[in-house]
């Protein structure tokens, strides 16, 4: 199929404005090949009412929202449809504020939840390593900022960013919280963002040593002034990270939510050279009906500082 998506908000007012639209565009990005049955993978199947299919082997009635981030949402698709459309099209995506403002949403709950379910579908199953030259160094979220005295930290999450090297800039990159800097966990990151054969560039922590599957550049620094010392491209991806989540969320992101905003982040950082903000509309769209629901306690139950694997 043909990548569809519209390029500006007008076409998408003119494309989205009833939901059989939208479940029509959903269904093309969910079963390309046609409909398939979510429990048996049957091929077999009848039309219920409109939007509405049963498998003829297993007699499971599925819509286009089952057994996706849509499932179990009261809201209709042509109001999500606009929610991504927010998310995707501005350059620093929308707080949930923002969101409930705009869309006219009842609840600020909504709006919040929402964002966060679109937060999952932001990572796609199956996506590639980095690969070639990556940086690799970690970083903290909260606290007081500068001034830190070695790697302590009190109160603070976290945060290990990969970077690829691409000429003089950045490619692509992979963000996860960490609940420690041991070795069990910062080569348990290294192994599941970087492709086998890469060079892993990282400081001189002691953690890293032992590196096995790949070309370690270890650069140690011997006078470590105040501060953080990250190399270029981390540094550069971390201050645009914290400039998003200090300026478009004000800050007021906790650790337990933070892998989603990580994810967030990541999802446009990697296709920030994309030719159009339609095609990340469509991306998201597509990754939004190959992710299991994520229910609202899902979300708002705390989650554990690494708890859910780095990504
Ligand atoms: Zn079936």
């Amino acid at each position: 199929m043909s990548e569809d998506y519209p390029r500006t908000l007008l076409e998408l007012e003119r494309r989205f404005g009833s939901e059989e639209a939208c479940r029509q565009y959903l269904s093309v990005l969910r079963w390309p090949d046609g409909w398939s049955c979510p429990r048996c993978a049957g091929r077999r199947h009848r039309s219920v009412r409109r939007g509405l299919w049963r498998c003829q082997d297993c007699r499971f009635e599925a819509s286009v929202r089952a057994g996706t981030i849509f499932q179990d949402s009261h809201l209709p698709l042509t109001v999500w449809f606009r929610a991504v459309w927010q998310v995707t099209s501005q350059k620093s995506g929308v707080s949930a504020l923002g969101l409930q403002r705009v869309l006219g949403l009842g609840s600020y709950k909504t709006a919040w939840a929402v964002l966060h379910k679109l937060r999952r579908a932001m990572v796609r199953p199956g996506r590639e390593r980095l690969h070639g030259v990556v940086e690799v160094d970690e970083t903290y979220w909260g606290g007081p900022e500068p001034g830190l005295i070695g790697r302590l930290t009190q109160n603070k999450v976290l945060i290990v960013v990969g970077a690829e090297e691409d000429g003089r800039g950045i490619g692509r990159v992979r963000l996860a919280c960490i609940p420690d800097l041991t070795t069990a966990t910062l080569h348990g990151f290294v192994q599941q963002a970087v492709e086998p054969g890469s060079t892993v560039r990282t400081d001189g922590l002691r953690a890293y040593m032992g590196l096995t599957g790949y070309v370690h550049e270890r650069q140690v620094q011997r006078d470590q002034a105040e501060g953080e010392h990250l190399p270029p491209r981390v540094h550069r991806v971390v201050s645009l990270l914290k400039r998003w989540m200090l300026g478009t969320h004000h800050g007021a992101i906790g650790a337990a939510h933070l892998d989603d905003y990580l994810n967030e982040f990541t999802f446009r950082f990697n296709r920030r050279k994309s030719a159009s903000r339609g095609k990340l509309f469509y991306r998201l769209l597509q990754q939004a009906v190959q992710v299991p629901p994520a229910p609202f306690q899902d979300l708002t139950r705390l989650q554990p500082l690494g708890g859910r694997g780095v990504k």
